[in-house]
C-alpha cells in the first residue's frame, strides 16, 4: 500500500506534531518527526517531573492551559478529549493586581493536560514515528534528485520546519533554500522594533516552587499585570489533583515578565550560579509581592529555568498560517506564523500538511509568498492567547 511521499518534520512540538497527524489522515504516512527532547516531544509543551520528599510532583512548566476559537483546531481538541488527554481546568482563573485577584468570567473553556500539559504532545504523538532525542543538525536540497537530504537519517521528498528561533535558522543556513532561511532569521528582544524585519523572540524565567504547606489563596491561576518581574503563576498541585491535594505540599509555576527576562538573560543550558540565585529570590519575592502577603512559608523545593526563545512577539503577515515553497519542498510551522499559542501552532500544522497534500497530488504547485513581513502578536499575556474566545467546545 502507498504511503505517499516521505516527509521528514524538525521539531516534535505541536505545530510538527499536529501536521504529522494530519499528513497521515490525507494519506502521506511516511513521515518522521524529529526532536529534540529526551524525555518526550512537546517543546514549550511539556511538564516535569520531581522527587519532593518522596512524593512524585508534575510541574507544566511552559504552556500552561489552552482554548479554542478555531473549528479546525477543535477538531484537534476533539481527538484529545476522546482520547482522554485533555480535561477542563475548573479551578478559579483570572487576573492580579495590587495584591486583589478578579476572575476572569469572560473564559469560557481552559484546557490542560489530563495529568500534565506533557499528556498532549504524547497523545498527538502515539501513532507516529518520532525520533526522540534526536537533533537533525544539517539539511540539504539535493536538486537533480528532488529530494531533503536530512542528516544520517536519509532522504526524504518534503522537509518540514517545525521550530524557530536560532536553530531553524542555523538549519537552513546552508539548506538551499535561500528565500526560506531569511524568514528564519530571529532577533531576541522584549519589545518590537517594527523597522527590524525580523521574527522577535522574547525571553522568560520560569520558577518552580514547593512550599510545605498551602499559601491559601483563593485562585489556582493568575496573570499579573502590574508587576515589573512577575508575569503569571498558577498552582499545579490544585490544577492536577482533581480536588485530592496533599496538605503537606503545594507546588506553583511562576513566570517572569518578559522585561525581565531580557535583564537577566543568560545562556539557557549554563546558567551562571550567581544568575540562577538572584533570579530565584527576585522571584521569589515577586510572588510575595504580587499575593500580597508579608511573608512566604520556606520553599522546600526550587529550580530556575530560562526560556531564551519564549514566544514569538511578532508573527508573520499574510495570514497564510504557514510557509510552502514549493520550488524545493520545503515548509514551516508553528506559533510564530499565527499566533503564540497551542492554537495558532496547531493551525499553522494544520495548514502546512494542507498544502504539501495539495502538491504532492498535484493539485496546487504554488508557493505561500514569502516575504519577510511580520506584525505585532496579538495580547500582552505568554501565549497571548483569546482568553475571551466565543467557542464552545463540545463533547463528540
Ligand atoms: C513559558 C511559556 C508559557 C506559555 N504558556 C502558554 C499557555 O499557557 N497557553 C498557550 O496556548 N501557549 C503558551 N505558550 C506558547 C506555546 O507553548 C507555544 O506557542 C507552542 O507550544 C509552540 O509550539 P511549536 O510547535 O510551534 O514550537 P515548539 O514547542 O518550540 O516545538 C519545536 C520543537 O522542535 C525541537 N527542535 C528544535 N530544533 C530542532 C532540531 N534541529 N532537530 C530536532 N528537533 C528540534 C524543539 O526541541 C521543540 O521540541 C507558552 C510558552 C512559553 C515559553
Amino acid at each position: 500500500m502507498s504511503r505517499g511521499p516521505s516527509v521528514a518534520v524538525i521539531g516534535g512540538g505541536i505545530a510538527g506534531l499536529v501536521c504529522a497527524n494530519r499528513l497521515a489522515q490525507l494519506g502521506i504516512s511516511n513521515v518522521v518527526v524529529f526532536d529534540t527532547g529526551r524525555h518526550g516531544p512537546g517543546g514549550r509543551c511539556s511538564s516535569r517531573h520531581v522527587n519532593i520528599s518522596g512524593r512524585l510532583q508534575t510541574f507544566d512548566h511552559s504552556a500552561q492551559y489552552f482554548t479554542v476559537s478555531d473549528s479546525r483546531f477543535a477538531k484537534v481538541v476533539s481527538y484529545l478529549d476522546r482520547k482522554g488527554a485533555i480535561k477542563i481546568w475548573h479551578g478559579k482563573l483570572g487576573t492580579l493586581k495590587r495584591g486583589k485577584f478578579t476572575e476572569d468570567k469572560n473564559l469560557t473553556q481552559a484546557f490542560i493536560g489530563k495529568t500534565g500539559m506533557e499528556d498532549i504532545p504524547k497523545c498527538l504523538a502515539e501513532t507516529l514515528n518520532v525520533k526522540q532525542g534526536t537533533w537533525a543538525g544539517n539539511v540539504v536540497w539535493e536538486g537533480t534528485a528532488g529530494k531533503w537530504n536530512v542528516d544520517r537519517h536519509g532522504m526524504f521528498d518534503y522537509l518540514v520546519i517545525a521550530h524557530n528561533g536560532k536553530c531553524a535558522d542555523k538549519l537552513m543556513s546552508n539548506a538551499g533554500a535561500a528565500a526560506v532561511h531569511k524568514l528564519t532569521q530571529v532577533r531576541f528582544s522584549d519589545r518590537l522594533n517594527p523597522k527590524d524585519k525580523r521574527m522577535h523572540l522574547c525571553s522568560i524565567w520560569a520558577l518552580l516552587v514547593c512550599f510545605p504547606k498551602s499559601l491559601e489563596l483563593k485562585f489556582e491561576g493568575a496573570h499579573v499585570f502590574d508587576d515589573e518581574d512577575i508575569s503569571w503563576l498558577a498552582n499545579n498541585t490544585a490544577k492536577l489533583s482533581n480536588g485530592h491535594q496533599s496538605p503537606q505540599q503545594e507546588c506553583w509555576t511562576v513566570f517572569s515578565t518578559r522585561q525581565f527576562g531580557t535583564k537577566h538573560k543568560c545562556s539557557q543550558e549554563n546558567i551562571p550560579p550567581g544568575v540562577e540565585r538572584e533570579v530565584k529570590s527576585r522571584l521569589l519575592e515577586g510572588v510575595r509581592r504580587v499575593i500580597g502577603v508579608t511573608c512566604l512559608p520556606e520553599p522546600i523545593y526550587t529550580r530556575v529555568q530560562l526560556w531564551g526563545a519564549a514566544v514569538p512577539l511578532n508573527v508573520l503577515q499574510g495570514g497564510e498560517e504557514c510557509v510552502f515553497d514549493g520550488r524545493c519542498n520545503v515548509g514551516i510551522c508553528g506559533d510564530w506564523l499565527t499566533s503564540p499559542c497551542i492554537q495558532g501552532a496547531a493551525v499553522s500544522g494544520l495548514a502546512l500538511a494542507e498544502k504539501i497534500h495539495k502538491h504532492a497530488t498535484g493539485e496546487n504547485k504554488s508557493s505561500t509568498s514569502i516575504l519577510p513581513e511580520f506584525k505585532a502578536a496579538d495580547g500582552e499575556v505568554i501565549g497571548a492567547f483569546p482568553t475571551n474566545s466565543q467557542m464552545v467546545f463540545h463533547k463528540t
